[in-house]
């Protein structure tokens, strides 16, 4: 939805659909594949005839990649002009949505660094959206200063993946108390005692960024707890100082969120079982009123239910007014995700 109409309105929601590949486990055992793509009719079919059943559904994306597609593709199509808004001024938000296992995680990180610093050609968006940030910027010669904060919403529950390792390890004692979703008079959110670190290299971002997901996953191992159902998110805040045509100061800030859902299967599988059965409804929460959300600002309608999970408080300033929404929807060809495959393609296509 790129038209001047939702321009002018201040709404834009992009929503493309990724499918990766079968993995080498699935290709061996010559595992059917029910997922086609079509790129240059950004389309995608999901097709399937077993028993007298036949599934043939078409659906339409903004962008459609896959599985061949690589990860500068991606990124140079669709992520680079958003890249390009942050620096004017606009609140961006990029999500990952999909079955766990489709290449969310995938798709927003992608392979780890080398040895000697450089990033790998599958290297996902982040890494590639910091090097742009800091190239733009660098050739502007432009005065700016920077700050990143990454967080993990776990039950609707926030953990500081940049805080010292003590608050990590005694997350649900400390930073239940210090870590806090507050609102001004204004409604603006903030998120009381969150680490932001100021950063003035790509190196410094990639480092912290390598720095929180460790800590993510020693949190999972000590809590156990799976990262399928937590939310993650990478905010990166900029304000770079210009000289108008008369002369005067100002300062233009933009903000990119890049957000790593919790698996979607959590929102259609009720694994709403005994001791799960609050957490799997939490994450439903974030989940489902994001999509509403989403919805609520394609449609233009009056309320918008914000406040209704601690994800869409979070992202509120960038959710919605002058600001750019992507949402990159993963999906698996298999024919044993078909049924997690039709459930993502419909969230995603009503998100449009
Ligand atoms: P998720 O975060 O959605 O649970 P992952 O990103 O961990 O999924 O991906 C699952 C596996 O599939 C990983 O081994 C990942 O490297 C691989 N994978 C995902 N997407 C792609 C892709 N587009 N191309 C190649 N491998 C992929
Ligand atoms: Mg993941």
């Amino acid at each position: 939805s790129t038209n001047r109409n939702d321009k002018e309105k201040g709404v834009n929601v992009q929503v493309i659909l990724r499918c990766r590949p079968l993995s080498e486990d699935e290709a061996r055992i010559h595992t059917p594949v029910v997922i086609s793509c079509n790129e240059n009719r950004r389309e995608v079919a999901a097709t399937q005839s077993i028993a007298g059943k036949h599934i043939d559904r078409h659906f339409a994306f903004d962008k459609v990649f896959g599985p061949a597609s690589q990860q500068k593709d991606l990124y140079d199509q669709a992520i680079c002009p958003i890249v390009f808004e942050v620096l004017e001024g606009y609140n961006c938000t990029i999500f990952a949505y999909g079955q766990t296992g489709t290449g969310k995680t995938y798709t927003m990180e992608g392979g780890a660094r080398k040895k000697n610093g450089e990033f790998p050609s599958d290297a996902g968006v982040i890494p590639r959206a910091v090097k742009q940030i800091f190239d733009i910027l660098e050739a502007q010669g432009a005065e700016y200063s920077m700050k990143v904060t990454f967080l993990e919403l776990y039950n609707e529950e926030i953990s500081d993946l940049l805080a010292p390792e003590e608050t990590i390890k005694f997350v649900d004692e400390k930073s239940k108390k210090s870590i806090a979703l507050m609102e001004d008079g204004k409604g603006s959110v903030f998120v009381r005692g969150l680490e932001e670190e100021i950063v003035s290299t790509a190196n410094e971002i990639y480092k912290i960024l390598e720095k929180g997901s460790a800590k993510r996953r020693t949190a999972e191992t000590l809590l156990n707890k799976q990262s399928s159902r937590s939310h993650s998110i990478f905010s990166i805040t900029i304000h770079i100082k210009e000289n108008t045509p008369e002369g005067e100061e100002m300062i233009k800030c933009g903000k990119l969120n890049l957000v790593d859902l919790a698996g979607s299967e959590n929102i259609s599988r009720s694994g709403a079982r005994e001791g799960r059965a609050r957490e799997a409804g939490e994450i439903n929460k974030s989940l489902l009123t994001l999509g509403r959300v989403i919805n609520a600002l394609v449609e233009h309608s009056g309320h918008i239910p914000y406040r209704d999970s601690k994800l869409t408080r979070l992202l509120r300033d960038s959710l919605g007014g002058k600001t750019k929404t992507c949402v990159i929807a993963t999906i698996s060809p298999s024919i044993h995700c078909l049924e997690e495959t039709l459930s993502t393609l419909d969230y995603a296509h009503r998100a449009k």
